[in-house]
């Protein structure tokens, strides 16, 4: 399981994930590679096709990661974020 890594622009400090080719703030193009796991649920939706639940999830550093879900996760709920080729949240 790896930590979530989110980019934050070395101008003006504002953060992205994933990284983008250039900050949309100020148009800088150097970031530094922060871990973020922690952030809350701010939406889920039921996934019908794969019976599976996806969230979007605002990080406490900012940026809004969707992230699978479990079955009782709702919004509100405080969850930790593990990446790699999928994003998973569980309660914390
Ligand atoms: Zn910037």
């Amino acid at each position: 399981m790896n930590a979530l890594a989110i980019a934050v622009c070395r101008s003006c400090g504002r953060t992205f994930f994933p990284l983008p080719l250039a900050c949309r703030q100020c148009g800088g193009s150097d970031f530094d590679s922060v871990r973020a796991s922690a952030g809350t649920v701010e939406e889920v939706t039921e996934v019908t096709v794969t019976r599976s639940r996806i969230g979007s999830v605002r990080l406490d550093a900012g940026p809004v990661v969707v992230a699978q879900v479990g079955q009782s996760t709702k919004p509100g709920d405080r969850v930790e974020l593990v990446g790699g080729s999928k994003i998973t949240a569980s309660r914390i």
